[in-house]
């Protein structure tokens, strides 16, 4: 979503063939006690990156995944990721602000963070801002003022309002002295760093002595993709994985008092209020946070669980492109490309569509699908559309529609 910032201080592990028999320390709460239980060989390093052509997607460069649990505080991460092999530039392309759904639950959570914060007059500092949509929002609805930082920032023509309350900093951040702000705002960028512990306690470190700023998070929650076998959300640009207890167990350890914990955007998204307190640590009390031992046995269960869904899609694609259908995906950004390439799926579908313009027209890397606009499908009608992700079903069907196609329309998870 949000483009990760990537700070380059935080050095991750290197790759190493032993890693896999070895326990590595856990990057979360510094445990012992991790094993791996899923591996996804040679996908591509990046899913939210623009090529432009499709011998340019193809020959991206490729890395094993390995998941790994920790058994201590139920944090999941790539136990071989090569931090070497990231680069985060402008030509990302993450934003979904294009899609009407995400943009009215964009809409809603700067309203909620606004109130929450009483960020009225306040300094909001986001980190991973990607392309400031909203940062942009949460000023504009509030009147507080922010500093976005994203190596991935870029202004675009059309995209961007004027607004003198917002100032942006094209580049990664970096912890350095103490903040000025009020409200830190971190959405969708956790997930993209190694070294989360180091990371958490760099912000923490940042606040100083004082105890009023708030810590605001969102961050994929993964206990859904252990329960569902969601493959498609594990790919290579997220290297750490958070349950909502895991989220919360960090933040506490690090000298937060986490106030708030809960499910968004059909209980996809963890968002999580958090304040400095003056001597840490601080004791559980969300009903949210208690889930270390159902995310014990989550993970014991996801193996097997994974490999029935994966065999169930592969199946279904397969045999629908074997009756001469025409198979389009539904979603241009990571899901896609961890589902297209996680399967193994070439010919069998024609292209991804996507509701995005900055991507339409540019080649997904791995197999090398072409990213069409929704309206080019008049052209050449689909009979099964996979959507990406079940909450933008409805409004899928109704650009369908609009459209006067009436395919099969089937959404993973
Ligand atoms: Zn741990």
């Amino acid at each position: 979503m949000n483009s990760p910032t990537f700070p380059t201080d935080f050095e991750g592990r290197k790759p190493d063939e032993a890693d896999a028999a070895k326990a590595l320390p856990c990057p979360c709460c510094g445990g012992g006690s991790t094993a791996a239980l899923y591996h996804v060989p040679s996908i591509p390093v990046h899913s939210c990156v623009l090529l432009n052509s499709a011998e340019e997607a193809r020959a991206f460069p490729r890395r094993d995944l390995q998941l790994a649990f920790c058994d201590s505080c139920g944090f999941l991460f790539n136990q071989i990721f090569d931090e070497a092999v990231m680069s985060y530039s402008g030509d990302f392309e993450e934003s979904q602000h294009f899609s009407d759904t995400f943009s009215a639950f964009a809409k809603e959570l700067a309203r909620e963070i606004a109130q929450a914060c009483s960020a009225h007059g306040k300094h909001v500092l986001e980190i991973g801002c990607g392309k400031g949509e909203f940062l942009r929002e949460l000023c504009r609805i509030s009147g507080a003022t922010g500093l976005g930082i994203d190596p991935g920032y870029r202004t675009d023509a059309g995209r961007d309002e004027e607004d003198d309350r917002v100032q942006f900093i094209t580049d990664f951040y970096k912890p350095s002295g103490q903040f000025d702000a009020d409200i830190i705002l971190c959405r969708h960028t956790l997930e993209h760093i190694a070294s989360v512990q180091k990371f958490v306690r760099s912000i923490r470190e940042g606040i100083g002595s004082r105890t009023d700023p708030w810590v605001v998070f969102e961050t994929p929650d993964a206990k859904r993709v252990l329960a569902e076998g969601a493959f498609w959300d594990i790919y290579y640009e997220h290297c750490s994985y958070f349950s909502p207890g895991a989220h919360a167990r960090l933040f506490r350890a690090e000298g937060f008092d986490v106030t708030d914990l809960r499910l968004r955007y059909g209980d996809q998204y963890i968002v999580q209020y958090a304040r400095p307190i003056a001597t840490g640590p601080s004791r559980p009390r969300l009903d949210l946070e208690d889930d270390l031992a159902e995310m014990q046995g989550l993970a014991k269960s996801f193996p097997s669980r994974v490999r029935i869904v994966q065999d169930e899609w592969r199946e279904r694609v397969r045999s629908a492109s074997a009756e001469g259908k025409r198979i389009v995906v539904w979603g241009g950004g990571s899901k896609g490309v961890s589902f297209l390439t996680t399967l193994g799926l070439d010919t069998e579908i024609s292209a991804v569509v996507d509701v995005n313009p900055y991507k339409q027209g540019k080649f997904m890397p791995g197999a090398g699908h072409r990213v069409i606009a929704p309206s080019a499908l008049v052209a050449e009608p689909p009979d099964l559309v996979i959507v990406m992700n079940p909450i933008y079903r409805a409004e899928i069907a109704k650009t369908l529609n609009a459209l006067g196609l009436k395919p099969e329309i089937s959404a993973v998870g």
